[in-house]
């Protein structure tokens, strides 16, 4: 039998594409087990082991990306060694980082392997509607979102994507291809698959249970009616193909004596607990404010203060009402300790104290704190950071850019004539569109700002090493591609624009002062026509406010 031209090394190039990929979720898996578990010799070896198969294949299949990241994973592995194969706070964060990038490293284009690869990767959304055209510019406004989506417009086109590509999720038309043909069609393709994929039914009308039911048989997981808008689709799809990022948590422990915090902190970055310490109480502000722990140890008695004396100091704040204390000390004397409990303190372990006892403790105490923090900083409708918590990330991050000589900016976006979208189209459009805006921020900019939604309609932006032209640009990027999205409205489509205001990091600048250059600028945009974003910085604006589109 003669084979076609060198199918051998296709096959080969296949081949190690996927040890490559195997590799990286080996290593990942070790690392995400720290999470549940305590840090071992055997995990060392396990890591490093399947670190130096990942660079071995890497290098072989060209991956350079990976290989990269091997190399820097194996350096961090060979302190950890020299550390006598201890973790430390600083190898928790640098592996960390590494292992959150190995994540999202995906394979090249064009290699064809890109389903087999981890998440998330930027994989395709598939649009199948009875209405084709609409699948189209459903597809198109997923695009503006930052989202990779392909329509189809039959069974055949489908089946030919599926074979080529599996998609990170699809929307089916419950009669796609005939009356109630979708719901079987999706039934049929998540039968050959060893993992489903995420699927989500649309009806153009209200349907009865047992279309419903036979949905969620099809193994749908949201069934949408109604106008099918695009972004609070893509919000479903968010939350069906996240991936949980694993972010190591944070502990601040304060105690005079010096053997006591290093059996803690040693203890705690076994579990892969990043770990501060404090001698000096006297300081216990500063810190919290800049290494920002998920929870706090206080040691109960030291010279200065007393720990349920700094358990009320640290109450008082209200950004940090909400962190759990825990007192860990040898005072024995159980009305002592419920003294100190009432006094702001969450738990009392006493000395010595078991490492599991106080690894699950900080593990439950700290995973509660960050899912009700996530709430209190949050606002509902558009799950952006809320207007006090946007101007205190503003104030934390002016001061690290001061300290790191880095430039941040700042900028404040509000709607053009909101009350009129509300007045013609309703509250509920209005409200469709200021989380379209949230979500549309959310996708197009860097994961390192921060969004907020500072009041209404109007959003708040905090760029860290981001300069005044960098940011101008990215946000007029923004303004322009907002101005295209069109929701789909009666007699008329409706299109909405924002003005901005921006601002840098001036030398004699607190964050209130930026928020406030900021507020003005945006009122001078607003003057100056709407959709368009202007600085406070006047050279600056002489170059750029009469041409707002040309950016480089
Ligand atoms: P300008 O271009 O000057 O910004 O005009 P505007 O109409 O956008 O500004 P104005 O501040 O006068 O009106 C904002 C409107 O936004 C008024 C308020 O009813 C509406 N609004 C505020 N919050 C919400 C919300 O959460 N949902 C909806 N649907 N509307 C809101
Ligand atoms: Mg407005
Ligand atoms: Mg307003």
């Amino acid at each position: 039998m003669t084979e076609p031209e060198d199918p051998s090394r296709d096959r080969l190039k296949h081949h190690f594409a996927q040890r490559v990929i195997h590799q990286a979720r080996q290593i990942l898996e070790v690392w995400q087990r720290l999470q549940q578990s305590e840090w071992s010799l055997a995990d060392l070896e396990e890591l490093i082991e399947a670190n130096q198969r990942l660079l071995r294949f890497a290098e072989r299949f060209d991956q350079v990306e990976h290989a990269h990241l091997a190399r820097d994973i194996s350096q961090s592995l060979f302190e950890v060694q020299a550390n006598r194969g201890r973790l430390s706070s600083a190898l928790i964060t640098d592996l960390n980082r590494l292992m959150q990038r190995l994540s999202r490293t995906g394979l090249r284009h064009g290699d064809k392997l890109e389903h087999t690869s981890l998440p998330p990767l930027r994989k395709p959304v598939y649009v199948m509607l009875q209405d084709h055209e609409r699948a189209e510019r459903l597809a198109k406004q997923l695009e503006f979102f930052g989202l990779s989506a392909q329509s189809l417009d039959s069974v055949e086109a489908f089946n030919a994507s599926l074979s080529e590509r599996l998609p990170a999720a699809i929307v089916m038309d419950v009669d796609f291809g005939g009356n109630g043909a979708g719901l079987q069609l999706a039934a049929r393709m998540q039968e050959g698959l060893e993992q489903k994929l995420p699927l989500l039914f649309f009806s153009h009308q209200e349907t009865d249970t047992p279309t419903r039911l036979a949905a969620v048989r099809a193994g749908g997981e949201e069934f949408l009616t109604g106008t099918l808008d695009a972004s609070s689709l893509l919000e479903k799809i968010e939350i069906l193909t996240r991936v949980a990022q694993y972010e190591p948590y944070k502990v601040l422990v304060i105690d005079d004596s010096r053997a006591q915090a290093t059996h803690t902190e040693r203890l705690l970055n076994n579990a892969g607990i990043v770990t501060r310490t404090l001698f000096d109480p006297i300081k216990t502000m500063s810190e919290l404010a800049e290494f920002q722990p998920d929870l706090i140890i206080l040691d109960m008695y030291m010279p200065g203060c007393t720990g349920t004396e700094l358990a009320k100091v640290i109450r008082h704040n209200d950004r940090y009402v909400s962190v759990p204390i825990i007192y860990l000390s040898a005072e024995d004397d159980l009305d002592k300790q419920l003294d100190a409990m009432s006094e702001g303190g969450d738990d009392f372990l006493t000395k010595p104290i078991k490492p599991r006892h106080l690894i699950t403790t900080v593990r439950n105490r700290a995973a509660r704190a960050r899912n009700l923090k996530a709430r209190m900083v949050r606002d509902s409708l558009t799950g952006l950071y809320n207007h006090t918590h946007i101007l205190q990330l503003l104030e934390d991050c002016s001061f690290r850019a001061r300290r790191e000589c880095k430039p941040l900016s700042f900028a404040m976006l509000d709607i053009d004539h909101f009350k009129k979208v509300n007045d013609t189209h309703g509250h509920p459009m209005g409200d469709r569109v200021i989380k379209s805006l949230a979500l549309f921020l959310k996708q197009r900019l860097r994961k390192t700002d921060y969004i907020g939604r500072y009041g209404g309609e109007e959003f708040a932006v905090v760029m860290p090493d981001t300069d005044l032209k960098a940011a101008y640009g990215v946000l007029d990027e923004i303004r322009r591609r907002f101005a295209e999205i069109h929701y789909p409205a009666q007699p008329a489509d409706l299109f909405c624009t924002f003005s901005a205001g921006v601002v840098e990091l001036g030398e004699y600048d607190d964050a209130l002062m930026m928020a406030s250059h900021a507020d003005e600028a945006l009122y001078r945009a607003k003057k100056a026509g709407r959709n368009q974003v202007y600085t406070v910085s006047d050279d600056f604006m002489q170059t750029r406010k009469h041409s707002p589109v040309d950016v480089d």
